[in-house]
């Protein structure tokens, strides 16, 4: 299996769809040095896994109008994090989880530092992410990130704003890279696909990808991070709910579209 996927979507969509933390999987040689017991890592697996995020936007893809591209992560998180900063500019490395984890999400010893896994792992896929999105931008004249996460219902230890408010859908904004209109629309389509329309700001979880290479300078690049509260996604963490699943997809194809039209 690919490191990551690319799933084309119509040469006119300026849309994409980014799914980063959805798979579980880990090489053999990287699972080598992850000091966890294989119980121990599972149950690290159910907290940190974004599981089904990728079905929702494949789901979502298939059921727009004008089909938007989808970039899918095919490692776990646990592997390198693709959205963390891989330098000293990321907050989580003071919680022993920047782009290479070294610790868990309780706190205990994940591995040694590995920074070899940033040449092999992060490197490559930032460089495939931004080409796309360069492509989009060359072909279309607009890029349009939708993050696509999850969040638990209870907080992990981990989190560095565990107190805030956990909404059924929680949108995560830049300053720079999501304008409000973005996030109007986001709110149109997608209160009614939540179960009591409870959507919220950046809390618990605040921000969006945008390529480093247009970071805070191409405002042409538009991003927005969708977070789903776990339990409209997932009976439990390796349960699917596939009814939940479904209703969410045709909020998020409803505002791909709507997207594609403003674009
Ligand atoms: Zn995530």
């Amino acid at each position: 299996m690919n490191a990551f996927e690319v799933v084309p979507g119509d040469p006119s969509s300026s849309v994409l769809l980014h799914v980063p933390h959805s798979s579980r999987s880990i090489p053999d040689d990287v699972r080598a040095v992850i000091v966890l017991d294989d119980d121990a890592l599972a149950a690290e697996l159910d907290a940190m896994t974004d599981a089904f995020t990728d079905r929702l936007a494949e789901r979502a893809a298939a059921l727009s109008g004008c089909r938007p591209w989808l970039f899918a992560n095919r490692r776990s998180r646990l592997v390198v994090d693709p959205e963390r900063f891989p330098d000293d500019r990321e907050e989580m490395n003071a919680v022993g989880m920047g782009a290479v984890y070294t610790r868990t999400s309780g706190g205990a010893v994940l591995r040694d530092p590995a920074p070899d896994l940033i040449d092999r792992f992060f490197e490559p896929y930032a460089a495939a992410l931004t080409e796309l999105v360069q492509e989009r931008l060359d072909s279309t004249g607009a890029a349009t990130i939708l993050d696509v996460h999850s969040f638990p219902v209870t907080p992990l230890p981990y989190e560095l704003r565990a107190d805030g408010p956990r909404p059924e859908l929680c949108l995560g904004t830049d300053v720079t890279h999501t304008p409000s209109a973005l996030i109007d629309a986001a709110r149109q389509h997608l209160a009614p696909v939540t179960p009591t329309g409870d959507v919220g700001l950046d809390s618990p979880f605040g921000g969006t990808y945008v390529p480093l290479r247009h970071y805070g300078t191409d405002t042409r690049v538009r991003s927005l991070m969708l977070e789903v509260r776990r339990d409209l996604l997932s009976h439990s963490p390796r349960v699917a709910d596939d009814a939940g699943i479904d209703r969410l997809a045709t909020g998020v194809a409803a505002l791909v579209d709507h997207l594609q039209e403003i674009a």
